[in-house]
């Protein structure tokens, strides 16, 4: 039975998904309370992931831009990089949003509680809270979102010099040469930032490619504009060992052509798992071990008044992601009829340029057997990426065979995370190429792009320079 003292909704953990879920609650007129551990509201985006690595992309970007204007007749000296400032901007940045949030949760009335949540039974929750001793929760409904953690290779020796992305976003020194394990967005992304600042990085992955998910020809393409970031990339290749040394840190691999080597920094980016451990989830009568917990369409568990979303309940782990699941889970908990039925679901790495990928892949459509066409525009043929100095790009579209209808999209180029949102709004909505073709897309644009793939998609050609 529900105890009569208990809180309409408790949200455990304060990121996307957590404070989403709070404020969506709190606004449909329930009483909420919400538990973070650490001290400030945002998770894992906002203090160690989506928002600080942005910043520092964004300034790796500006760097960057600044060194090609030469070739355009305009110098400037060589830029000099101060850690400490740096690091400052990225803080600041952090700061001005995770305190945006704190006074968003109190004008909604949510009770923020410092402490580290642990469930008694279906009802109740105990708080170790942060500044000592506890607190007791009874609550109706509960929203588990406490995320993921970065998985450590158990076999790394303990050494500062290797750090997960958390330790890399610290920017703890510029090294000569870093190894990212792992060839995926995070990994990337951080292989951008410390190539900016002057790194040679290799990079290692286990399997035949990097960017899994992306389609081959444009991880292609996007590998040709950031060879000069690296010194190896070693796909196929197993990290075997680690060694610290004073003179660094002696790494072997397992891999062809894929030598010993020493490294100044190494950074693990080789996945994350679902933090559940610290919640005690089996004295809320949901299975106790570190694997995602699995919910219904409106976030449920299998304990009926207990929700869960975001990063612990499955890939993909984007935030974008846990925002929406949180929104469901909110608006069921205050009873009304919902449920979580989105398409797609774009990924981006926000690396330089960007690419950004939605739907089916070409490969994953033909794998499936679907018949698709498949339309791509080169940004050379579009002026303002010529005249941007971005005429590598590219924007690809993946349409049924059958309805025309967009099924897929990718986009390398920069700008391309925020380009794609229109691609993904026509899966939505179920648009075909006539719909985005025949939209008149301002000119000149880098979003005219996908207006012209859908044009190359109905076999017009395109006339705009
Ligand atoms: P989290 O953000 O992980 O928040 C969970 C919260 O729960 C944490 O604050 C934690 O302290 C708290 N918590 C856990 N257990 C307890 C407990 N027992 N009691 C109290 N509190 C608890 N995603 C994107 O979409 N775009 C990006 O550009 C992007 N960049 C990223 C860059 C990096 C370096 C990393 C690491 C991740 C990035 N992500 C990005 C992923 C994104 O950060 C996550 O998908 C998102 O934060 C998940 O939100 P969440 O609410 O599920 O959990």
């Amino acid at each position: 039975a529900v105890p009569e003292d208990a809180i309409d909704l408790v949200v455990i953990g304060g990121g996307p998904g957590g404070y989403s879920a709070a404020f969506r609650a709190a606004d449909l007129g329930l009483r909420v309370a919400l538990v973070e551990r650490e001290a400030t509201l945002g998770g894992v985006c906002l203090n160690v992931g989506c928002i600080p690595s942005k910043a520092l992309l964004h300034v790796a970007a500006v760097k960057e831009e600044a060194e090609r204007l030469s070739a355009h007749g305009i110098s400037f000296g060589t830029p000099l990089v101060d850690l400490d400032r740096l690091r400052a901007f990225k803080a600041g940045v952090v700061n001005k949003l995770t305190s945006g949030l704190a006074f968003m949760a109190k004008t909604r009335k949510v009770t923020v509680i410092r402490g580290t949540a642990t469930f008694t039974d279906t009802h109740h929750l105990d708080v170790a809270l942060e500044g000592g001793g506890s607190d007791r929760i009874a609550f109706r409904s509960c929203i588990i979102a406490a995320g993921s953690e970065p998985v450590h290779l158990p076999f790394l020796p303990q050494d500062p010099r290797i750090v997960d992305s958390t330790g890399a976003l610290d920017l703890p020194f510029v090294p000569k040469r870093m190894l990212v394990i792992g060839g995926g967005i995070i990994g990337l992304e951080m292989a951008t930032v410390y190539s900016a600042l002057g790194s040679v990085i290799d990079v290692v992955e286990q399997f035949d490619g990097l960017l899994a998910g992306v389609d081959r020809d444009l991880e292609k393409l996007w590998m040709g504009q950031n060879k000069h970031r690296f010194g190896r990339i070693m796909t196929s290749t197993r990290l075997v060992s680690i060694e610290a040394g004073a003179d660094g840190l002696h790494v072997v691999f397992d891999g062809k052509d894929a030598g010993p080597a020493t490294y100044d920094l190494v950074l693990q980016a080789v996945g994350r798992r679902p933090a559940g451990s610290t919640l005690k989830l089996e004295a809320a009568g949901l299975a106790h071990d570190r694997s995602f917990i699995p919910v219904d369409d409106q976030m449920r568990t299998k304990v009926a008044h207990i929700f869960a979303i975001g990063d612990i309940v499955g890939q993909p782990m984007l935030a974008h992601k846990a925002v929406h699941q949180g929104h469901v889970a909110a608006e069921s908990a205050a009873g009304h009829k919902t449920g979580f039925d989105a398409k797609v679901i774009p990924s981006v790495a926000y690396t330089a340029p960007e690419i950004a990928w939605v739907g089916l892949t070409e490969a994953e459509a033909r794998a499936q057997g679907i018949a698709v066409k498949v339309a791509r525009f080169p940004w050379a043929a579009s002026g303002r990426a010529v005249a941007n100095g971005a005429d590598h790009g590219v924007t690809k579209l993946v349409l049924s065979a059958d309805t025309g209808r967009v099924v897929g999209g990718a986009i390398v180029g920069p700008s391309a995370g925020d380009l794609i949102g229109e691609i993904c709004l026509a899966i939505e909505m179920g648009a075909d190429a006539v719909d985005i073709g025949k939209t008149i897309h301002p000119h000149p644009t880098l979003g005219e792009s996908i207006g012209m793939a859908a044009e190359v998609a109905l076999g017009a050609c395109t006339d705009l320079p």
